[in-house]
């Protein structure tokens, strides 16, 4: 079967020439209806019966706007949904299971909120029958007798009560007034709203406007009140983004623990491999072409599916869906650094307020990217700031101050200007240079981004913006806060890759704050550790080496991690299991030497 597919917000008829018609082999033997300008602002329309699939029209859009795919004929009996002609289309659904966390594992744009909105009844399946309205008796009398059908009867039936915790929880903070307390009071139907307060450390906001909170306070709050529904099954749409890893293991223990003790249903979208590792009993891979079509493979076993999803490759299916292997190094990769010194600095100390902020003296160099980990509210962009001579320490003094540039945790979104005026305003020429369109643009698919309007990007596209942004700056010292967050597995690496070589060819360095180890694992060169009391007093030292680094901040978070056998990624241990009782002993916590074959 063929599908063609317009994405809609990229095609512009207004600053083309209609490429895609003009050329178009079958138009110009008179069979206009190939392809045409549609009721929608003019936006092309294919006729997916018409077309001969050519692919001329997919590089004549100077937008790339169109996909045109052939795909295996059967795939036709699993379509599920399709938003309209030339609309987007998901091929099949996994089904909630009682008492299991099944995760979707995919790019962004590749139809897992889909899925979760027709899973949840809030999107009826169409099957590709997008004229009429969709009925669910028609889904059901072609499921009847799977378990796919029951499913979907009993949601038709209003027979499964369901619970989102949606992705982006920073809307939530403009969207719902009243306190933490009053939201969480009125969602509290299985009365456990105290436990979960204590359980995310909301403690010290219940009283809070919702307004006010932070991003990882409305994180932790929006899955409180998911959690604390009556449901029979739950819905989580990215529960880690801007939690700390301390606070995303306590959220997965807490969502294992509703399947597990509560035997409910529970589906999860998570791109922080470890937290998904630690948190689901079996996965979906979600592939196709972001934008066109999604299709859901069977589900595989966590360890195995996220094997295959670093892999790149479905061998039994005989399907390959990245041309490249994620890898990962058992030992700490990077090699001394030996470069020139890009600023030294002394013990220093900081009271601002209530807040104490203590850390001790070490040295960055020119070229080397160094993580920062440890939780929020502990002083890391207090301390930037002193290095950057924004902030005069209370104690110590630096020599020199570099110049910084700084991509904030949370990036603001509310800017009517296109993302090529935002680049332009910002980076003047530098925009058009050859390193940045090259080393930066290219590689964060920046283009693809160029016409849209700031202010409609998602999560994702956004955070590739912003990082394209800072790094596109000039200064000698990057600040980098979470740049993973919203980013999809790929995109996770694409930006550690783009981050590293942004660092190497202008001799600059980065100081990166996240808290997905595997993007840790991948982007730094050295490691800062910060900890504390957060909002209270922080203590910062290092940067240390990745192996001495991750050492101290993982004793102090409690886990430790072992080496998957095949792929070498860090996997979390059980607590008091052989592995960790050893590791600790020998205060290895994340490098350590031997992979395991313990499941
Ligand atoms: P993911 O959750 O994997 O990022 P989504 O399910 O959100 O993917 O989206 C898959 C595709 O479907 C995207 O290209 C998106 O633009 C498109 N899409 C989502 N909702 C609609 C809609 N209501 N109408 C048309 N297209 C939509
Ligand atoms: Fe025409 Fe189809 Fe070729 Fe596009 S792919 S130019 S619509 S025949």
């Amino acid at each position: 079967m063929r599908i063609a597919v317009v994405e809609k917000d990229r095609c512009q008829p207004k600053k083309c020439q209609y490429e895609c018609v003009t050329f178009c082999p079958v138009v110009r033997q008179g069979i206009t209806e190939c392809i045409q300008p549609g009721p929608d602002q003019g936006k092309a329309i294919i006729s997916e019966e018409l077309c001969i699939g050519c692919g001329i029209c997919i590089n004549k859009c100077p937008f790339d706007a169109i996909h045109i795919t052939n795909l295996p004929e059967q795939l036709e009996e699993d379509l599920m949904h399709r938003y309209g002609e030339n609309g987007f289309t998901l091929f099949r659904l996994p089904v909630p299971k009682a008492g299991r966390v099944i995760g979707l594992l995919g790019p962004n744009g590749i139809g897992k909120t889909t899925t979760i909105r027709i899973l949840s009844g809030q999107e009826v399946p169409n099957m590709g029958d997008f004229e009429k309205k969709p009925t669910w008796d028609a889904v059901l009398s072609k499921y009847a007798g799977t378990e796919l059908g029951d499913y979907l009867g009993r949601v038709s039936k209003g027979g499964v009560k369901t619970v989102v915790k949606p992705q982006y929880v920073d809307k939530l903070g403009r969207a719902v007034k009243g306190t933490v307390r009053d939201l969480l009071a009125k969602a509290d139907e299985r009365k456990v709203a105290d436990k979960l307060v204590e359980t995310f450390e909301l403690g010290g906001v219940v009283d809070r406007e919702i307004g006010h909170l932070s991003g990882g306070e409305l994180q932790r709050l929006a899955i409180a009140a998911a959690l604390a529904r009556e449901a029979d099954v739950y819905f989580i749409d990215e529960p880690s983004s801007y939690l700390d890893i301390h606070q995303r293991l306590k959220v997965a223990r807490a969502i294992r623990d509703l399947a597990e003790e509560d035997g409910k249903a529970v589906v999860v979208i998570e791109h922080d491999l470890a937290v998904l590792d630690f948190l689901a009993d079996n996965v979906h891979l979600v592939y196709g072409r972001e934008g066109a079509y999604g299709i859901v493979t069977l589900p595989r076993p966590v360890r195995t599916a996220i094997n295959v999803y670093l892999s790149g490759e479905m061998r039994e299916e005989n399907i390959r869906f990245r041309d490249s292997v994620i890898e990962f190094e058992e030992h700490p990769p990077r090699h001394q650094w030996t470069g020139t010194s890009l600023i030294q600095f002394p013990h220093l100390e900081k009271q601002q307020g209530e807040f104490h902020l203590a850390t001790g003296a070490g040295e960055i160099k020119q070229g080397e990217v160094v993580g920062i980990v440890g939780p929020n509210a502990t002083g890391k962009t207090t301390f930037v700031k002193m290095l950057a001579g924004a902030e005069k320490p209370t104690v110590g003094e630096l020599a020199e101050s570099v110049r910084v540039a700084y991509k904030p945790q949370y990036v603001k979104a509310d800017i009517p200007d296109t993302v090529e005026t935002l680049f332009y305003t910002a980076l003047g020429k530098e925009y058009q240079s050859s390193f940045f369109q090259n080393e930066i643009a290219r590689p964060l698919a920046l283009k693809r981004l160029e016409q849209k309007v700031v202010s409609e990007l998602s999560g994702g596209e956004l955070q590739r913006v912003a990082i394209a942004l800072c790094l596109g700056k000039d200064a000698e010292l990057y600040l980098i806060d979470e740049p993973s967050a919203y980013l999809d597995v790929d995109q996770r690496m694409v930006a550690a890759r783009t981050i590293r070589r942004a660092m190497e060819k202008k001799g600059r360095s980065a100081l990166v704050v996240d808290h997905d180890v595997y993007f840790i694992d991948v982007l730094c060169d050295s490691l800062m550790v910060f900890g504390g009391k957060p909002g209270r007093a922080g203590v910062g030292s290092g940067p240390y080496d990745l192996r001495e680094g991750m050492n101290q901040f993982l004793k102090d978070v409690d886990i430790t991690f072992r080496r998957d056998r095949e792929t070498l990624r860090p996997r979390v241990n059980k607590p008091g299991s052989r592995l960790d009782r050893e590791q600790r002993s020998l205060g290895e916590y994340f490098y350590t030497k031997v992979g395991s074959d313990e499941e």
